[in-house]
């Protein structure tokens, strides 16, 4: 028995079956997400996800950059 997961088109991370959200752009292209506020980043602020810091906080785990604490 295999599941697909499904990665978040913001975040990269992979959501369980029953979760996030399925959006359907204009064009045909089905974009998946995690959480609304994956969701509500990428469709609502049209933010870049390489240019915001939580992403690549998820994505990098413990390294990350500080800001030098
Ligand atoms: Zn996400």
């Amino acid at each position: 028995m295999s599941i697909l997961l499904k990665k978040c088109a913001f975040c990269g991370s992979e959501i369980e079956p029953g979760h996030g959200w399925m959006y359907v752009k204009a064009d045909g292209t089905i974009l998946y997400f995690c959480s609304s506020k994956c969701a509500k980043n990428y469709i609502k602020l049209g933010r870049n996800p390489k240019k915001v810091k939580w992403v690549r906080k998820k994505a990098k785990g413990a390294k990350v950059k500080g800001k030098g604490n």
